[in-house]
């Protein structure tokens, strides 16, 4: 038998399954959501680990992995931000605060390099031996920068460590006369292996970086040392190398307040949040931000399902579209408003249609697993944000607790009325995004909740990452950016999931069983 007439028969019988415009066809039964389809696989010709996850975010930013967080009050603020950056990812902070303390948290990631306490604790010399000690027994440390006048940022004076103080039995010394003035310093600029090299050298266990008149600007620590690790994939700024941050505000006019005062911080991109954002309100806050702020920060508009609002907002000006509506785990918008759409058919609709004029877009909520981001990003997506799948890692806010006998952390939906009343005195943050000034009644879109303990997005983010790779092999993709050519070719190939096929996919028939996803 000759085998190569496999090949014939092949192109006889055509190729298996739908393309995408096929599957998504709306003729046909109505919206798609994830987890009705599947993507069939195609030709591995590549290890998975070479499979480049470089994606865009926005029209002008790039990132290393399609991963952000959403801008809600149980998962973005600095820590998530600065952590998610480092992996290669992008965290939007949430607006559910003041316009100051949403500030801060923006500057808390610009201001963040690894390895370095860009806010270490200082203190003048006219403070004693007695607030060293407290210090020591409040946050666990010595080793304190002395400054001229006390601040972060003052002229450095001196230093003060256990051994300064350790036999001194009057706590009301002041610090001048105990400090070491003879300090070790290095220069802002140097990098961390420099660093890492005076202290090894001189023995000493902090070392002051000083700018070029003296003034403190960050610490290292030699207890620190070992737990550096590099980010190779970190999103950084191309001329300032600062981690990216991005933040949500609102269409209101004090939202260009707001505004103002992120950007100066350093703002990168801003989403503006609203859960229906073809509005004549956004569309005017699209051309501020863009006459005002020009390049200087990129925005992301929405949220949209359709290409009618995709198609008013870029043509404001939208440097990416955030897709979803009733998507959300913690969601009511669609049982409420009876407004939405199933997330995968508006993936598609919105992502083709964006792409046509260069603005790329994130599918935003109802992400639960990898396969989830790999099916979200096969629709024409360039990243995803999540809400769930993060609030239960160690980065999230919030104080974990226990109810039976499981580890939980509190997720809300910034609908619900539990996030709305955080901030009833201001009308701020999420009581702009569901509600009008006017409304005498609040009605509310989300619902809170608790998501399990998921340990650190150190750990899970490269779990996410090394999933994608695999899941991107499979399809026989070898590099994110050319899985929208090949779907769009019909390269890449899709199959509607029945009822029983998605009972089939999942794990059954098994008496009992232990899901662990990663090691
Ligand atoms: P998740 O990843 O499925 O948990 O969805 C997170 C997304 O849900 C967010 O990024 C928001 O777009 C959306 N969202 C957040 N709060 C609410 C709410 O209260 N009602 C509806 N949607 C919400």
């Amino acid at each position: 038998m000759d085998y190569k007439l496999a090949f014939q028969e092949l192109e006889k019988m055509g190729r298996d399954g739908l393309s995408a415009s096929d599957l998504i066809d709306l003729k046909g039964t109505g919206g798609l959501t994830y987890n009705d389809f599947l993507i069939l696989p195609g030709y591995i010709s590549f290890p998975a680990d070479n499979v480049s996850l470089e994606t865009k975010l926005t029209r002008n930013i790039t990132l290393k992995t399609p991963l952000a967080s959403s801008p809600m009050d149980t998962v973005t603020e600095s820590e998530m931000a600065i952590t998610l950056a480092l992996l290669g990812g992008i965290g939007i902070l949430h607006n559910n605060c003041t316009p100051e303390e949403q500030a801060a948290m923006v500057r808390r990631v610009k201001k963040f390099e690894n390895g370095f306490i860009t806010d270490p604790v200082a203190l003048s010399p006219e403070h004693t031996i007695r607030d060293v000690v407290d210090i020591k027994q409040r946050l666990g440390f010595t080793g304190i920068p002395i400054t001229q006048d006390g601040s972060v940022s003052g002229r450095l004076v001196g230093i003060v460590t256990n051994r300064d103080i350790g036999f001194r039995e009057d706590l009301d010394t002041k610090l001048e006369v105990v400090m070491t003035t003879d300090v070790v310093t290095a220069r802002h600029g140097v990098t961390l292996a420099e660093a890492n090299q005076i202290l090894r050298e001189s023995k000493k266990g902090k070392l002051p970086i000083v700018d070029a008149q003296g003034n403190l600007v960050s610490l290292v620590a030699r207890s620190d040392l070992l737990k550096n690790r590099d980010y190779p994939w970190a999103s950084k700024h191309p001329q300032t190398k600062q981690l990216l941050v991005g933040a949500a505000i609102g269409t209101r006019s004090n939202d260009r307040e707001r505004l103002a005062k992120l950007v100066e911080a350093g703002l990168d991109v801003v989403v503006i949040d609203s859960s229906q954002g073809n509005s004549s309100f956004q569309i005017e806050m699209i051309k501020h931000i863009k006459a005002t702020y020009g390049d200087r920060v990129d925005v992301l508009a929405g949220n949209v399902v359709t290409r009618d609002q995709a198609a008013n907002l870029i043509a404001a000006g939208a440097d990416g579209l955030r897709i979803g509506m009733g998507s959300g785990s913690i969601c009511i918008t669609q049982e409420v408003m009876a407004v939405g759409r199933p997330q995968g058919t508006g993936v598609f609709q919105v992502s083709q249609f964006a792409r046509k004029f260069g603005v790329p877009t994130i599918a935003d909520g109802g992400i639960s697993n990898v396969g989830h981001i790999a099916k979200a990003l096969s629709l024409g997506a360039s990243c995803v944000m999540m809400g769930s799948l993060l609030a239960g890692t160690s980065e999230a806010p919030g104080e974990y607790f226990f109810l039976d006998g499981k580890r939980l952390k509190k997720y809300r939906g910034m609908g619900s009325l539990d996030a709305m009343e955080r901030n009833d005195s201001d009308n701020s943050g999420s009581q702009a995004r569901y509600f009008s000034e006017s409304d005498k009644v609040k009605v509310a879109q989300g619902v809170t909740g608790a998501v399990v303990d998921k340990g650190s997005i150190k750990q899970f983010i490269p779990y996410l990452i090394t999933g994608l790779q695999h899941s991107l092999q499979d399809m026989g993709v070898p590099h994110l950016s050319e899985l929208w050519e090949m779907v769009e070719s019909g390269a890449v190939r899709f199959e509607r999931r029945s009822a029983a096929a998605q009972i089939e996919g999942g794990v059954h028939d098994l008496f009992s069983y232990e899901k662990r996803l990663y090691k």
